[in-house]
């Protein structure tokens, strides 16, 4: 009898299963065992080898993708019209998230009656960086613009998009006379995408490594300390990506979350026990274009700039934050600074790079946009690392139905051309 593998999409849910089953296995023999000393370290080892190997394919794959992605867009005739929607749907998707993170706050008040000062001594020993929304502003726009090279060489990936985009943009004016370099980069797309399918096969080893990591590295019982404010993020989190996002998705295209689940579950375990939508995009893609049928051109050009500015996940949670350290230190943030918060979430999160704890740093721009104390994410950076798998999940799937949706607009704008 020939017996059958089963498919990646299983092994890499078995592989997120054993992991979390493993990691509680070595916490009940104790942090120091020397079991779980050998297998943290095993763990560690697959785990940075996995991230590091999709790191490796990034910018490649970010800088052909985006470009090839424009230069196809053009020959549709819809480049304008991809462009509007695209943008159109990220600003919408995340200020509904922002929405519910605000909402879910004001129906459950985490954070009162908690004593401030509990956390007196973990807030007097941080000192968190000013950073207004001017001078977020500022480096955000400084860093849009670098010399190529030095962007490609640091792994700055806005930057590398940006000049991508002006690539595609240069090839498309050109046409004809640049046409072997459009070649050479669909060729290079090609090639980083056969080199994202070798490093999928190891996926379900590298997402179960990452995932014992997380359980025995983690200390979980400070998620009871502040559970409250936890579980209403993880609930927010949980009714924006379960129903909220699934609904604007069959609204949109009729598709049903089941069917759009089964083709998303790679990128979206990848995005839990990676918690970086950065390093996840390789599995993204090829989720979109090979399970959900999103055509190329438009996944090319949605699904990168999805991973660098499209962040629903993180606004939910930047908002949500905000108004529990209000809670905490007994300020009534009034309707004008929700509105601040409202705003200067979206900015935190379309500036968060996608990588792990990136939130936590553009958060302190929020806190203080409204007064509230930067120092008090000294309180919040012991749970940040939970709290992030589920956020970079919702980051990535508002990107993967941003592509669906987009498609969709596209098809039904060009049929009203017609
Ligand atoms: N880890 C998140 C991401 O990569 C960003 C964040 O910290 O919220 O999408």
């Amino acid at each position: 009898m020939k017996l059958k593998f089963p498919s990646l999409n299983t092994q890499i849910l078995l592989g997120a299963f054993l992991g979390v089953a493993f990691g509680f296995g070595l916490l009940s023999l104790g942090k120091d065992s020397a079991a779980t000393h050998s297998s943290l370290y095993v763990a560690n080892l697959v785990g940075t080898l996995f991230i590091d190997l999709l790191k490796m394919v990034l910018i490649p794959l970010v800088f052909t993708s985006i470009a090839v992605g424009v230069a196809n867009l053009q020959a549709h005739k819809q480049i304008h019209f991809v462009w509007i929607s695209t943008l159109g749907f990220f600003v919408f998707s995340m200020s509904v998230a922002i929405v519910v993170g605000l909402l879910a706050n004001h129906i459950f008040h985490p954070g009162q009656g908690l004593h401030l000062e509990m956390f007196q001594n973990a807030m007097s020993t941080f000192e968190a960086k000013q950073q207004s929304p001017a001078d977020f502003f500022t480096k955000f726009l400084h860093g849009l613009f670098m010399n190529p090279v030095a962007a490609l060489a640091q792994g700055e990936v806005l930057a590398v998009l940006i000049f991508a985009l002006f690539l595609g943009i240069a090839l498309v004016i050109g046409g004809e006379r640049y046409k072997n370099i459009l070649i050479l980069l669909q060729e290079l797309l090609e090639i980083v995408m056969q080199m994202v399918r070798w490093i999928m096969t190891i996926a379900p080893f590298g997402i179960m490594a990452l995932l014992i990591k997380l359980v025995v590295t983690q200390d979980l019982a400070l998620l009871s300390t502040l559970g409250k404010f936890a579980a209403v993020v993880t609930g927010s989190l949980l009714l924006h990506g379960v129903v909220v996002l699934p609904l604007i998705l069959y609204l949109v295209t009729g598709m049903t979350p089941l069917k759009f689940w089964r083709g998303a579950r790679e990128a979206l375990v990848t995005a839990f026990a990676t918690s970086s939508s950065s390093a996840t995009l390789p599995i993204t893609l090829r989720c979109v274009e090979h399970n959900l049928h999103v055509r190329k051109e438009i996944a090319q050009f949605v699904i990168p700039l999805g991973a660098t500015i499209n962040m629903d996940g993180t606004a939910l949670y930047e908002a949500a934050a905000a108004l529990f350290v209000a809670n905490l230190v007994g300020i009534d943030l009034n309707l004008t600074q929700q509105l601040i918060v409202f705003f200067t979430a979206m900015f935190a999160a379309i500036g968060a790079p996608g990588i792990p704890s990136a939130g936590m740093v553009t958060m302190v721009m929020v806190l203080q946009s409204v007064g509230l104390p930067a120092e008090a994410i000294a309180i919040l950076l012991p749970i940040d690392r939970l709290l992030d798998t589920l956020r970079t999940a919702a980051n990535v799937e508002g990107d993967m139905i941003g592509s669906l949706v987009v498609q969709k607009l596209v098809k039904e704008g060009a049929k009203s051309h017609d």
